[in-house]
């Protein structure tokens, strides 16, 4: 790694896969809206899904117990939501970042948003809110020097623990 420019204390990482990110080629589907068509299961990752929204893990998840939230309906900006959708969205939200913390006992969690690619969304057309368990110290330099990152459980651990408990705190969601 040639360090040639500003800043000089920083290396540099080049990484040419994402270049699709930004390369402005839409998908022909949507992985979210495949998804939904089928039952909940382990196979398409779904935790929950009504009429409004769904919950989804993510498939190359940051850290464990790494799941999305989102409306149903195949939509890109939030305004595109009704009011009600809109709650309904932020109710499942809480109730899932309750039930992460319950389930993980972790020290902080992560929720958040990318609007549009430029902002970092790999899937801008289907807006979708990132939930992230996360500890003290549990970031380490392994994505950086490997591509590698290391997770305790396995996805099908992740969906089979959190899937009963995700679909009781979504009772309270109306
Ligand atoms: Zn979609």
């Amino acid at each position: 790694m040639k360090n040639t420019g500003w800043p000089k204390d920083r290396g540099q990482l080049f990484n040419p896969e994402r270049k699709a990110y930004h390369s402005g080629k839409k998908l022909k589907s949507c992985v979210f809206c495949e998804a939904k068509a089928k039952k909940p299961s382990f196979d398409n990752l779904v935790l929950y899904r009504n009429s409004t929204f769904m919950i989804i893990l993510n498939k190359y998840p940051y850290h464990i117990g790494h799941m999305m939230v989102m409306p149903t309906k195949h939509k890109g900006d939030l305004w595109s939501l009704t009011k009600k959708e809109y709650m309904l969205v932020q109710l499942a939200i809480r109730e899932c970042l309750a039930a992460l913390e319950s389930e993980y006992q972790c020290q902080g969690l992560n929720m958040g948003i990318n609007l549009g690619r430029a902002a970092g969304a790999g899937i801008p057309d289907h807006i979708h809110y990132h939930l992230i368990p996360r500890w003290v110290g549990d970031c380490n330099f392994f994505p950086q020097i490997a591509k590698t990152r290391v997770f305790t459980e396995t996805l099908e651990q992740t969906y089979y623990r959190l899937q009963p408990r995700i679909e009781k705190a979504m009772r309270k969601v109306k």
